[in-house]
């Protein structure tokens, strides 16, 4: 185990029930989570992302391999709550990790758990609630808000216990486009205050923004690399049900035609940039 590894997976092989036979929802996975770094995990559904998440906080337990969380190891009894309070975990549906009927409890409600101290509960909420700009909604009842600030609420939450990790499972999934681009921003700024990210995604532009991209399917690791390198193995993707984003594929085309398209252009602005620039 590696100390400059904020995780690191094992030989994770996870099964659900007792049917040892059955197919493994995650297949013999092995990775290491750098600190700091920004990590997109694409795959179709039901190629193992969520079950690979929620081995990472201990939501569930290996059925063979080892996954250590800042040293460690999940399985272990007398460190759930330090796996817990390392990794937090954000999911689709923020209804369903919303518990209190006032804004500010529930952003209190990891860190009492926790069994912080009430006075830094009050900062620390306030700091929460003011990254994900949602200080003026503290006194609001969560069902009142959108999907997208609730969605922030639930980001809050993690904040305020003070992760070093933060797992998104598919974070934007339920929300209209300027939520989703709301809740991007701020997985970024996150990421830029030296939390270390794991984004679940199956959208490919949100998945360009991270640093490396792992490919799941059927439980197993496809591919894994830069944005670049993964969205290049066009075929393997498609193979995977997965499109590439919309500017390689048009970089793609337009070399075809013989225009020399810099590697490594992957979202539309970079796209617009380069034929804004193009003679
Ligand atoms: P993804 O998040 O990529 O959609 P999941 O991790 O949810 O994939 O699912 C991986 C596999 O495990 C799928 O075949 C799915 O049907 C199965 N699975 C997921 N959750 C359960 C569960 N609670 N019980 C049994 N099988 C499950
Ligand atoms: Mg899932």
């Amino acid at each position: 185990m590696n100390k400059d590894y904020m995780i690191t997976i094992e030989n994770l092989t996870f099964r659900y029930g007792q049917d040892q036979a059955g197919a493994a929802a995650v297949d013999h996975v092995s990775l290491d989570f750098p600190r700091g770094s920004f990590t997109a995990i694409l795959g179709r559904n039901g190629s193992g992302k969520s079950t690979l998440a929620k081995n990472l906080n201990g939501l569930l337990l290996p059925t063979e391999g080892v996954i250590y969380v800042d040293g460690y190891d999940t399985r272990d009894d007398d460190h759930v709550w330090d796996v817990r309070q390392r990794a937090g975990m954000v999911f689709q549906n923020p209804d369903n990790q919303l518990v209190s009927a006032i804004v500010e409890d529930d952003v209190a409600f990891g860190p009492e758990n926790l069994g912080i101290d009430p006075k830094e509960i009050r900062q620390r909420v306030d700091k929460a609630l003011e990254s994900v700009n949602m200080g003026k909604f503290r006194k609001k009842p969560p069902h009142l808000l959108s999907g997208g600030q609730k969605q922030r609420i639930a980001i809050a939450g993690v904040v305020a216990m003070k992760p070093e990790c933060i797992i998104f499972d598919e974070p934007t999934a339920m929300l209209d486009p300027k939520g989703r681009q709301e809740i991007m921003a701020i997985i970024k700024e996150l990421h830029e205050e030296g939390i270390t990210v794991l984004l679940i995604t199956h959208f490919m532009e949100e998945a360009a923004e991270a640093d490396r991209i792992v490919v799941m399917h059927d439980g197993k690791i496809l591919l894994d690399g830069t944005p670049a390198e993964v969205f290049s193995h066009e075929e393997t993707l498609k193979a995977a049900s997965l499109d590439i984003p919309l500017a390689v594929e048009l970089a793609g085309k337009l070399r075809e035609k013989g225009i020399h398209v810099p590697a490594g252009i992957i979202s539309k602005e970079e796209m617009v940039e380069f034929l804004c620039q193009y003679r």
